[in-house]
């Protein structure tokens, strides 16, 4: 039986409070959401906190998707299963819900989080693949104010983020801008797994012209990436077969997967290229009113 090491555990009742056991407590605390990271890995003994500070109580204050002005602010504590149901968050972005569909089963959307997923920061977490994509950024509190942090200096390399110690991420908001659209594709090796690789592209349209669009993927580098060539790529180009190709073999040139249980470094490259390919096509279909 795999039990985690002995632990003390506090309850937040707010942020403020969350924010202020962190401090008293120091870094040998850890804050739990949804906990579908942070238990199985101090089950197996990697992850050994001396302090657990339970955020569940902060699911009203924290658990929220909401228009404000010109962008759509999601809560940390907002749910999976949330994201999955939310009309409004699949009007403005379809690919949460092309990726909810996909992420784990039931139980573990019932309770994990955005936060936990973007503090965890595994390279194949999908959450991260999807903020990335659509340029989000995420709001981080602590007892000296907020600090507002882009996806690409978020994380800071595999399970390492920008929270500090006695930090808490509140917020992820992400810009609305017009004639834009977005798709998410993965392929595991089985329903709910993580991915052995997914694509997601956003773009946004002037008649048939694409004026910006973005690629981020998933398990293919320390972190979830964007890929700046893809941008450079997309930015004034007609749609087309020939540039969706031309866009998944510049991505799939940019990228450095591993060889490991999920398939190898060259399966990894290939699927990169056909996944986005894959999300530009349905990205730009979407856009333009000529989705199926
Ligand atoms: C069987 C299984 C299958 C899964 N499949 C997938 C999958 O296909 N794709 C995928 O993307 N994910 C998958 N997951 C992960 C799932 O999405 C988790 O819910 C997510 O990774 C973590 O969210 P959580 O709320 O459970 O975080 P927790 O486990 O509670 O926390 C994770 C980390 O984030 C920190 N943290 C949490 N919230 C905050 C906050 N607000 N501020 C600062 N730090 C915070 C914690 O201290 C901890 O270090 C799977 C998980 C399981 C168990």
């Amino acid at each position: 039986m795999q039990v985690p090491a002995p632990f003390e555990y506090e309850r937040a009742e707010s942020v403020e409070h969350a924010i202020g056991l962190l401090e008293r407590l120091g870094s040998e605390a850890r804050l739990v959401a949804g906990g579908h990271s942070l238990i199985p890995m101090m089950r197996l003994r990697l992850a050994n906190p001396e302090y657990i500070i339970d955020i569940n109580d902060l699911a009203d204050e924290l658990g929220y998707i909401r228009v404000e002005g010109d962008h759509l602010h999601i809560g940390a504590m907002t749910r999976h299963q949330h994201l999955l149901d939310s009309d409004e968050l699949a009007s403005h972005f379809p690919m949460f819900r092309d990726a909810e569909k996909v992420i784990a089963d039931p139980v573990v959307r019932n309770r994990g989080t955005i936060g936990g997923s973007l503090c965890q920061a595994d390279p194949s977490e999908d959450l991260s693949a999807v903020c990335s994509t659509l340029d989000a950024v995420c709001v981080i509190r602590g007892s000296g104010g907020e600090r507002v942090v882009s996806m690409h200096d978020f994380h800071q390399g595999p399970y390492e983020t920008a929270v500090g110690d006695a930090e808490i991420l509140t917020e992820v908001r992400i810009p609305i801008r017009p004639n834009g659209s977005s798709a998410y594709n993965k392929v595991e090796r089985r329903a709910g797994d993580w991915a052995v690789v997914s694509a997601g592209a956003a773009v946004w349209m002037d008649g048939n012209t694409i004026t910006d669009g973005r690629v981020g993927l998933a398990a293919v580098g320390p972190n979830t990436t964007t890929i700046d060539a893809a941008r450079d790529l997309l930015q004034g180009a007609t749609p087309s077969e020939e540039l969706y190709a031309e866009v998944g073999a510049v991505c799939s040139a940019n990228c450095d997967p591993d060889t490991d249980m999920r398939g190898s470094a060259e399966y990894k490259k290939h699927l990169a290229s056909e996944l986005t390919k894959r999300s530009l096509r349905t990205a730009v279909a979407r856009a333009t009113g000529q989705e199926a």
